[in-house]
């Protein structure tokens, strides 16, 4: 490829149709000054179309019970090693209410595929954070039938976050011994389709397929138009059938996944994921300079944290919500960002005018 100039990859943000996938190979191979720029632009982007301000997101994982056994995740059913907790509803509204004192307009509810929090139980808990005064909920806790979604939604829910992992159907299937593509695909529409605003992304360096099987991947989360994007490096875990896999050799292709995503998809929100904080030195800073723009502070209680490490190496397992506030605003203020004001809804053209938004 002729060395690239910012601008060229600047254009890639308005254009209206996806590059190839030979193209986004190319582009995920670039080295030194072609690196740097592809970084500069993806930069640039994400200060031109979602601002300087950084979305603070509360986490709070509620449940490490999973009926599921994906081979990546640490918390699968079938990983003995793992000790199982459930906080109880209350505790949870208590922890939403805790992201308000600390600053967050969003909670993130997360928890592996437990069924013991019943629609019922969920929507309780919905309800009981929006009664308290204004809290964007996300909720992350699997898949549900399309009426479970419309009756999250009915109860305050705003957004919901299940990746697709990979776009790969084969490579889908040989990943989860009990889940499928296109149900996860049918759950993705139905989200959408109750009006929730939709996160999701795939793992980064899942070890099939190499960089064909990456760029498609990020070119199936640009077609997928979302609200949020949330990709990750796949770290492997020693307690799973994955543990023989290995880290990318080219760890710049972890950011550069990054800064393309932004490139395509300009308006998007798109953490800096925890996970880049497990294999790089300040690596979510890293993110946050590359084109993301929402950072996902833990509200866990610490004693629950050892429980939910889906990766080994997983950053603050000895902290709590406190430490995590502190640490939050110091990196931010460290880049030279701020904190983002308001809920931090989609940025999407087509929700805010659906929604009378402003920009
Ligand atoms: N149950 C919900 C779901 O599946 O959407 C949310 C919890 S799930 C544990 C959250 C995410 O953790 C998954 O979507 C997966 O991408 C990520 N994850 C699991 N194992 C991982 C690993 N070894 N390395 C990096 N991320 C991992």
């Amino acid at each position: 490829m002729s060395t690239l100039l910012g601008t060229e990859l600047e254009a890639l943000a308005a254009r209206d149709v996806a590059p190839s996938v030979s193209e986004v190979v190319a582009l995920l191979q670039v080295q030194g000054e072609e690196l740097a720029a592809l970084y500069a632009a993806a930069n640039r982007v994400r200060a031109r179309c979602v601002g300087d301000g950084v979305h603070l997101r509360g986490i709070v994982e509620f449940s490490n019970h999973c009926r599921l056994s994906c081979d990546y995740c640490g918390i699968r059913s079938r990983n003995r090693k793992v000790e199982r907790y459930r906080m109880e509803p209350d505790e949870i509204i208590e922890l939403a209410f805790k992201a308000r004192a600390y600053g967050y307009p969003t909670v993130v509810l997360q928890s592996g595929e437990d069924p013991w929090y019943t629609v019922e139980r969920i929507c309780y808990i919905l309800e009981q954070i929006k009664a308290d005064g204004p809290m964007a909920i996300t909720l992350s806790c699997g898949e549900r039938p399309a009426e479970e979604y419309r009756r999250f939604r009915a109860s305050g829910c705003d957004r919901y976050l299940m990746r697709f992992e990979t776009s790969s159907r084969e490579v889908f299937a040989k990943l989860h011994p009990d889940d499928d593509f296109d149900r996860r695909t049918e759950c993705l529409r139905a989200i959408r389709e109750a009006g929730i605003q939709l996160g999701s992304g795939f793992l980064i360096g899942l070890p099939f397929g190499g960089l064909e099987q990456l760029a498609a991947d990020i070119l199936h989360a640009t077609a997928l138009q979302l609200d949020m994007i949330g990709c990750g490096p796949f770290i492997p875990n020693p307690d799973t059938p994955l543990a023989w896999a290995s880290l990318l050799e080219d760890r710049e292709i972890y950011f550069k996944t990054i800064a393309l995503l932004r490139l395509l998809n300009p308006d998007a929100h798109i953490p800096a994921t925890t996970a880049f904080d497990a294999i790089f030195t300040d690596g979510r800073n890293q993110v946050l300079e590359r084109g993301a723009n929402v950072f996902m502070p833990n509200i866990t209680p610490q004693r629950y944290r050892a429980g939910y490490q889906l990766y080994p190496n997983k950053p603050c397992i000895d902290e709590d919500g406190d430490q995590c506030a502190l640490c939050t605003r110091g990196r931010v203020f460290g880049l030279g960002r701020e904190i983002a004001s308001g809920p931090g809804h989609s940025q999407r053209k087509a929700w805010r005018e659906a929604h009378h938004e402003q920009a």
